[in-house]
């Protein structure tokens, strides 16, 4: 069996806590570079708000994989593909800080464990909830189950809108995006990875927000 582990990059934990101070300053200068009154009543405590809203939609830097999976592995003679559709998720890209958003298709076959079903929904946020590009996010879902299940393959689909596109210039036919990373019984079998795809594929609504 093939395990592909190219372009696989180490994932950033940080141990220290987001500093909304800075945040709070920053927001500020921008307010004031737009040629805003700062002071004016709507505008007055948007630095406080700003800095707390990353502070939340960011904290995945404070979280670890391994943390988030710990006690919910639980063995199983089953060996059959474990899917779990349509996880809505919000992240920010890191290109212009502007939110994408859509949902994640996971698929794996288990090697003797599996997984609690709330834990996928919450790698899925640790990963969003970081500057992001959609290819990275989907990439790092499929690698870190993959070491933390050592399962026979592992397959993520992730569907998301694009507000930096969908916002900004002409072409927002270019705010979809689709893009998947297939390691182990999925890259080396094309009718595994066809199951999976047909269902995730199967009364799937299109992507609108
Ligand atoms: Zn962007």
């Amino acid at each position: 069996m093939s395990e592909d582990t190219t372009n696989k990059e180490e994932i950033f934990i940080s141990n220290t806590e987001i500093d909304q101070e800075r945040i709070r300053e920053a927001t500020q200068n921008i307010i004031e570079a737009i040629g805003e009154n700062p002071n004016r009543q709507g505008l007055r405590n948007t630095p406080a708000r700003v800095a707390r809203a990353y502070a939340e939609l960011l904290s995945g830097y404070q979280e670890d994989p391994k943390t988030i999976i710990n006690g919910a592995l639980f063995e199983v003679t089953y060996d059959e593909m474990v899917i779990v559709r349509d996880i809505e998720f919000y992240s920010l890209c890191e290109h212009h800080i502007l939110p994408f958003m859509g949902r994640a298709h996971v698929a794996y076959i288990p090697r003797g464990h599996v997984i609690g079903l709330s834990k996928i929904p919450r790698i899925i946020d640790m990963f969003a909830r970081r500057l992001q590009v959609q290819e990275r996010l989907t990439r790092q879902i499929a690698d870190s189950i993959q070491e933390l299940l050592l399962p026979h393959g592992v397959a993520v689909v992730v569907e998301a809108l694009h507000t930096c596109s969908m916002m900004r210039g002409v072409k927002k036919h270019d705010a979809r995006m689709t893009t998947s990373a297939m390691l182990g019984a999925f890259r080396s079998s094309l009718a595994t990875r066809q199951e999976f795809l047909d269902n995730i594929s199967r009364g799937a609504a299109p992507l609108r927000f």
